[in-house]
């Protein structure tokens, strides 16, 4: 069975995982008795994976997002009754650390250190894993494979929209035309909001203008602008900034109204200085969202019932032996400051 590894000096490495000795495996690897075994499909790269590989981070772990398998051997009829032998499944990137007040409690979904895959255990880019039944969901059959892979971002959304509480008619900014962006606007224009998209990459902007989304701004530069004139000088209600449009921060306190909300989201290893004082004088309300974890079945029934259209992601298909490549590549387009988007990799067999 084979994985592909962080390794040392940003090298990611594929390792026959069955061959290491127990002992210089990570904890998080061991195996519970009642873990499904799953045989992967195909795995998500995101750009947290590039930017962790860059970072030198996780050496040891298992790199790779969420994944679609089949699960792979007889399931133990009192274990799980909703799962068989050769069921298609999702498998999502996050775990409670059920040891936290709110885990014990039972309210996973508030949990203080949810942990994820990839950084704090291993990740599914690999050939077999077993997994927790708790982490697995059957895959509806109107969801292809590929779809599946982007449940989470759909959750991720999800939890945005929650939290920030939006209502009927806002307009909502979103500082990003990623995947995540663009899923984001459909979500909202499905939930009557009216978004306005906003990035200096005019590929990701047209791909929004084909998802349907009537309000695209082409540049940060405009930005105050042209949300000035389509809000008639209110400004948004709502912004949502996603680090990875490489767009200055300052740019969503600008287009931000008096108390709106602002929500910073998504990975950058890029620090940057910014000033408070436009967010101060707006008294803007600001809040951070990580992952769309508790999000999953609802995210499932979003996408069965057609709400988002996935035909105009971003994402690369890469073959599982040529991820070493891959993650390479990806990383150098990185630090050369182009924008990077998600992978789909195919396992050898599929
Ligand atoms: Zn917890």
């Amino acid at each position: 069975m084979k994985s592909w590894i962080y390794g040392i000096g940003s090298k990611l490495n594929l390792i026959a995982t069955d061959a290491i000795a127990p002992e210089d495996k990570p904890a998080a690897t061991e195996r519970n008795a009642d873990d499904l075994a799953v045989k992967i499909k195909k795995c998500l790269i995101t750009p947290t994976d590039i930017v962790n590989l860059e970072d030198n981070k996780y050496v040891g772990l298992t790199t790779g997002s969420g994944a679609v398998g089949v699960i792979s051997e007889d399931v133990q009829e009192n274990l799980s009754y909703k799962f068989a032998k050769a069921m298609r499944v999702y498998i999502t990137p996050y775990r409670p650390c059920d040891e936290c007040v709110f885990c014990k409690k039972g309210s996973k979904n508030m949990c203080a250190d949810l942990k994820i895959a990839g950084e704090d255990y291993d990740g599914y880019l690999t050939e077999f894993c077993a997994v927790n039944a708790r982490e697995v969901y059957p895959i509806p059959d109107g969801i292809s494979d590929n779809d599946a892979l982007f449940i989470e971002t759909v959750s991720l959304a999800l939890t945005i929209i929650d939290r920030m509480n939006i209502q009927k008619g806002e307009h909502v900014a979103i500082i990003g035309a990623n995947n995540l962006g663009l899923i984001l606007a459909q979500l909202l224009r499905y939930y009557q909001n009216i978004p306005i998209v906003i990035d200096n990459n005019p590929e990701r902007l047209a791909a929004a203008t084909a998802c349907g989304i009537y309000y695209t701004v082409a540049s940060e530069k405009d930005a105050q602008k042209e949300v000035s004139n389509i809000t008639g000088g209110r400004m948004a209600s709502q912004v949502v900034y996603i680090q990875e449009s490489r767009i200055p921060l300052k740019t969503a306190f600008l287009i931000a109204g008096f108390n709106a909300n602002v929500a910073i989201t998504g990975s950058t290893n890029v620090s940057s200085a910014v000033s408070f004082a436009p967010a101060i004088k707006k008294e803007l309300k600001i809040q951070f969202v990580n992952t769309g974890y508790g999000n999953v079945m609802a995210s499932i029934n979003l996408i069965v019932n057609k709400a988002v259209d996935f035909s105009k992601l971003f994402y690369t298909e890469v073959k599982f032996n040529d991820c070493g490549t891959y993650f390479d590549e990806t990383m150098k387009k990185d630090m050369e400051g182009l924008d990077i988007s998600d992978a789909i990799v195919k396992m050898n067999d599929v």
